[in-house]
């Protein structure tokens, strides 16, 4: 961009500043270490059989105990202010050298709030929570899980003291501040109240209709291999880079990056619901080429890391949904289904393909909601975690507030607990402030992509065609290339011209969804 000076060698200050060489190294050796450990984490899940899973766990557990030694070292901290006290470095704050040190103190003035006694009763509390939690699932018995929750909510508002938190604001922002640097309750609330009020009667218009959409497509039974090579054509044909990554197989789907040349993407396959396996690879796939387009000479340091979870789930939904549920790549791909599956397909018309990537229907299963109930699913546990880090919700009555939510927003009466506040895994984890990045994330890539349509306006007809490079060069340019020079808002901001705000991705609903359901 125009206003960065670091292009130019002369105004670029790293030649001889030893101290920002030195913590840029520093910087690097903690990417190695993290590297590592996400590549032993994607082959525990891709590769590994069932009895290497101890010696993986130690060698995981060192790798992050090594990671946040090194992090935390009092030479980080000096060099640090050291380059701090040079102006020189921070003259142009969208430098990547301001970039970096700005990000660089962030996370070390985290870090050293958290004594390692709590890192490490932590790591231990959410291992044995996620045994408890999937033990509890299976039985359906929610009091098996109740006591590990109430101490990960004991340790998760320890840990948001020590961390802080402005003023006025709350202990929920805290622990969000790992995942969504910046990000607040408040300004969560304030954009998904009204969302909810619209998404309500959207939600309404579309199940009181008499046209409902085919689900044939979503049934039909396909060859798994037949899936495969269907969704690696996709995934390369909408531009994930095969040379520089990869695609297999895993029970839950996951996005593997640790440098723009090796990109590890999962998905999954059922003998029917293709769709599944579709979504689940472009969703991937839009992960991770995000992670492709992050500048390899800036890998290792903030420079060269994506800006947050949210602006991530931005980039996989947009593949996804603004993308793989549009009818522009519909038109494209369901003259091409016979290629991959011979006759199975040959009944369904291309009114049925589109109509049944886009159905809709509330359910009580989150990962399996479709596009327009999904975020129904996050507010709900938005809502409940904040009011349990603000002790307006004990622990013991979760399951009751679950249900009552349910039946408020999505008309749903739960009837366990199996399919109600048991069926995520993240608490057990105790990761709170998380759930809003994906409702975030459909918000980011819906007003990103009414910006790239302004951008390219024949996108759609390239879409058609088969052409998805213009798409991708321009998420390139404006939101993968950036790194972490600019937090979420402020990208969304630079992007779009505008804050963050919930029309975009009505306009995008309700324009696709009603014309579906007849209205
Ligand atoms: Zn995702």
């Amino acid at each position: 961009m125009s206003q960065t000076s670091a292009a130019d060698p002369k105004v670029s200050p790293t030649a001889d500043h030893r101290d920002y060489q030195a913590l840029r190294k520093r910087s690097h050796e903690c990417h190695l270490l993290a590297s590592s450990a996400s590549i032993l984490s994607w082959d525990r899940e891709v590769m590994m059989p069932e009895g290497g899973i101890e010696l993986r766990s130690d060698q995981i557990s060192l790798l992050a105990r090594l990671y946040h030694e090194r992090m935390t070292s009092p030479e980080i901290g000096d060099l640090i202010a050291a380059c701090e006290a040079d102006e020189s470095l921070s003259a142009d704050p969208l430098s990547p050298e301001a970039v970096n040190l700005r990000e660089w103190r962030r996370q070390y003035d985290r870090q050293v709030r958290l004594p390692s006694s709590l890192i490490e009763e932590e790591a231990a509390l959410a291992s044995r929570g996620q045994h408890a939690w999937a033990e509890a699932r299976k039985n359906d018995d929610f009091n098996h899980f109740k006591p590990f929750l109430e101490k990960g909510l004991d340790l998760l508002k320890r840990k948001a003291e020590c961390y802080g938190w402005d003023d006025p604001g709350e202990p929920w922002d805290a622990l969000a501040e790992d995942y969504e640097p910046g990000c607040t309750a408040a300004q969560v609330a304030e954009v998904f109240t009204p969302l909810r009020t619209d998404l309500k009667s959207l939600l309404d218009e579309l199940m009181g209709s008499s046209t409902q959409p085919s689900n044939a497509f979503n049934e039909l039974k396909l060859p798994q291999e037949d899936q495969r090579k269907f969704v690696e054509f996709v995934a390369r044909s909408i531009g994930f880079d095969f040379h520089r990554g990869r695609l297999d197989v895993s029970t839950h789907p996951f996005c593997s990056g640790t440098h723009p040349g090796d990109v590890r993407l999962t998905t999954r396959f059922h003998d029917d619901n293709v769709n599944d396996a579709l979504g689940s690879t472009m969703h991937e796939a839009g992960h991770g080429m995000y992670e492709q387009g992050l500048p390899a000479e800036h890998a290792g340091t903030p420079m060269g890391r994506a800006v947050s979870l949210g602006i991530h789930e931005s980039q996989s939904r947009l593949w996804e949904n603004q993308v793989g549920r549009s009818r522009a790549f519909w038109n494209w791909l369901s003259p091409r289904l016979g290629e991959f599956f011979g006759e199975a397909t040959s009944s369904l018309s291309q009114e049925d393909v589109y109509a049944g990537a886009n159905r809709v229907k509330p359910d009580f299963i989150r990962v399996e909601a479709d596009e327009a109930t999904y975020n129904m699913h996050i507010m709900i546990r938005f809502e409940l975690e904040r009011a349990m880090m603000n002790g307006q919700l004990d622990v013991a009555d979760l399951p009751g507030a679950w249900k009552e939510k349910y039946r408020e927003y999505l008309g749903l009466d739960v009837p366990d607990d199996r399919r109600g506040c048991l069926q995520d895994v993240h608490w057990s984890m105790l990761s709170m402030g998380y759930f809003p990045t994906y409702t975030l994330g459909n918000l980011y890539s819906a007003q990103l992509f009414e910006s790239a349509l302004e951008a390219i306006p024949d996108l759609e007809s390239r879409f058609e065609r088969g052409e998805f490079g213009a798409l991708k060069t321009w998420l390139n340019d404006n939101v993968h290339a950036h790194g972490q020079r600019y937090r979420a808002a402020e990208l969304c901001e630079h992007v779009t011209g505008k804050p963050l705000s919930a029309e975009p991705l009505l306009r995008h609903l309700r324009g696709k969804l009603k014309p579906i359901y007849g209205l």
